[in-house]
């Protein structure tokens, strides 16, 4: 159980649920959104969690350059309304996001953010439209249970706070894809291309990793975009399907827990949602969520498509994908001479795939490419090496 627990004195203990909040919203017509966004934010208590002055970040799904009403994107409506609410409030607002394929060059980002509508909320709001890709930074993580550190955008890194917009969609990787899954496009541009590569076969992996990127980040607030959602072979490929609902909530794991049940997956078997539960990052168990506006029950979607799931990588036989991916993503490799045999590399790896030695072996069909040996290695001895495809691939993206 994982609710939060506000200790008073010694022995006084009062368990404080995570609220969230669900509202009707039928359409994108801007006033309704508008009302609908500062409802939900007032019934999940999330409307002193932004102040006058601080740096405020719009985190949108901008998967790919789609129009608004094929759903694939958050709706420009939310992303709107809840710049207006920031900026009445005396906030420093900017919107951005990290596209796969479509971030490695401006002319890009600039299609897909005119496509999607982002570019017409930038200039009627005047806040500016962040490129993720043209500033990264590295961040530690040290609680990560897999990935310790993350390349990351600084904007989403260094802003006060960040104001999480997702889609609600279907996934052909991680079933569903909501709050914790938006958080991975503050990786910059082709690296989460990188992260699919490697956990193709290991979608626990993949999720153990967006639930270590949730330890970077913690969202303040977190405002779905479910008036119309994607359903079937998301979250690029799905159908439309209209939901009629803004749901908001401080714990992005319990807002996703929340939007699973309303659209018929149990919310523990998404993966992200259970590990983040049971790591204590947020509460995916719906008996002790707060649900505020209206009950799970009374907007409960029936029928609604599920994917079937496939993935695009999932697609390609095991031994090519194997390939692709010692080509793709950087691997790490023992320099024999340098290595002391100190064993630091091995008790660091997470997934056992490293045999003490002087030199170390490392399995690199079990390495999940987290880098922890790479880092804790004093001499310098574990070099990480990307294959001559990845490098003319990561060269042609970014020519383009
Ligand atoms: S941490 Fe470096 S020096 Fe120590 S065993 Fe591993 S590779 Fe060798
Ligand atoms: S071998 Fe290194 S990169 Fe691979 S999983 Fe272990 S620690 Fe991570």
């Amino acid at each position: 159980m994982l609710d939060f627990v506000l200790r008073i004195g010694y022995s006084v203990s009062v368990k404080i649920k995570p609220i969230v909040s669900i509202v009707k919203c039928e359409d994108y017509d801007a006033g309704r959104v508008g009302d609908a966004v500062a409802e939900a934010l007032r019934l999940a208590e999330l409307d002193s969690s932004f102040n006058s002055g601080q740096n405020v970040l719009l985190k949108p799904n901008l998967l790919s350059a789609r129009t608004p009403d094929e759903a694939v994107t958050t709706h420009p409506a939310l992303v709107t309304a809840l710049g207006k609410i920031t900026l009445e409030r005396g906030c420093r607002v900017a919107v951005g996001d990290s596209p796969p394929f479509n971030g490695e060059t401006q002319a890009r980002y600039d299609r897909l953010c005119e496509v999607t509508g982002i570019r017409a909320v930038a200039d009627e709001l005047s806040i500016p439209l962040l490129r993720f890709e043209e500033d990264v930074v590295r961040a530690a993580n040290p609680e990560g249970r897999f990935y310790r550190s993350f390349e990351v955008a600084r904007a989403a890194l260094e802003s006060d706070v960040i104001i999480n917009i997702p889609k609600l969609k279907t996934h052909g990787l991680t079933a569903y894809t909501g709050a914790v899954k938006n958080l991975f496009g503050c990786i910059p541009g082709i690296r989460k291309g990188l992260f699919h590569v490697q956990s193709a076969e290991q979608r626990e992996t993949f999720a153990q990793m967006l639930v270590d990127l949730l330890g970077v980040f913690k969202p303040a607030i977190n405002v779905m975009d479910a008036v119309v959602a994607l359903e079937g072979e998301g979250p690029n490929s799905g159908n439309p399907r209209h939901v009629g609902l803004i749901i908001a909530s401080a714990d992005p794991v319990a807002l996703d827990a929340v939007a699973c049940a309303i659209i018929g997956i149990d919310p523990l078997s998404i993966h992200t949602t259970r590990l983040a539960h049971e790591q204590g990052l947020g509460c995916g168990d719906l008996s002790s969520i707060d649900v505020r506006g209206e009950s799970i029950e009374s907007v409960r979607v029936s029928g609604f498509k599920q994917s079937s799931g496939h993935n695009d990588w999932a697609r390609i036989p095991t031994p090519v994908r194997r390939l692709l991916r010692n080509q793709l993503v950087a691997s790490p490799q023992v320099r024999s001479g340098e290595c002391v045999g100190c064993g630091d590399c091995a008790r660091a790896c997470p997934v056992k795939a490293i045999t003490p030695g002087k030199p170390v072996t490392i399995d690199l069909t079990r390495c999940i490419r987290c880098y922890c040996c790479h880092e804790v290695c004093n001499p310098s001895a574990i070099n990480l090496k990307v294959g001559m495809v990845g490098r003319i691939v990561s060269a042609l993206l970014r020519k383009k």
